[in-house]
């Protein structure tokens, strides 16, 4: 999609520290990193929120989540624990409508977040 910062990274034309890649799922470091490791993971179909989702996008969520799992197990946060979440409209802090996981891992994540 034009003028989506998200899709511009899947395509390349905007650089990205790559982290994962599979058929359907792409996932790059944070560019302001929240925690020592803070990836996102994002469908490389373009769906703007989780608003946007349809039955049909079932199988696509699970794969993103199995991504997370994977990277946390590759950067060694699979012990010690992690955080998974998906900011969804404007008041939850949402900025980029590409729908996306944060993946945030190794410091104290205190809850309720803020
Ligand atoms: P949101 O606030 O929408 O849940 O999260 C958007 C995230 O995208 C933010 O954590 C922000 O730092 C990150 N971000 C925004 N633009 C870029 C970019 O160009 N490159 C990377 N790597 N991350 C970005
Ligand atoms: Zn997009």
């Amino acid at each position: 999609m034009s003028n989506c910062i998200f899709c511009e990274i899947i395509e390349g034309s905007i650089p990205s520290e790559i982290v994962y890649e599979d058929e359907a799922v792409f996932a790059f470091r944070d560019i302001n990193g929240q925690a020592p490791l803070h990836v996102l993971i994002i469908p490389k179909q373009h769906i703007a929120s989780i608003n946007d989702l349809e039955t049909n996008n079932a199988h696509l969520i699970g794969q993103l989540y199995l991504a997370a799992k994977e990277i946390a197990q590759t950067e060694g946060y699979t012990d010690q624990g992690y955080r998974v979440v998906m900011n969804c409209g404007e008041a939850a802090g949402q900025t980029v409508f590409h729908l996306h996981l944060h993946l945030l891992a190794g410091r104290p994540l205190t809850w309720p977040p803020g």
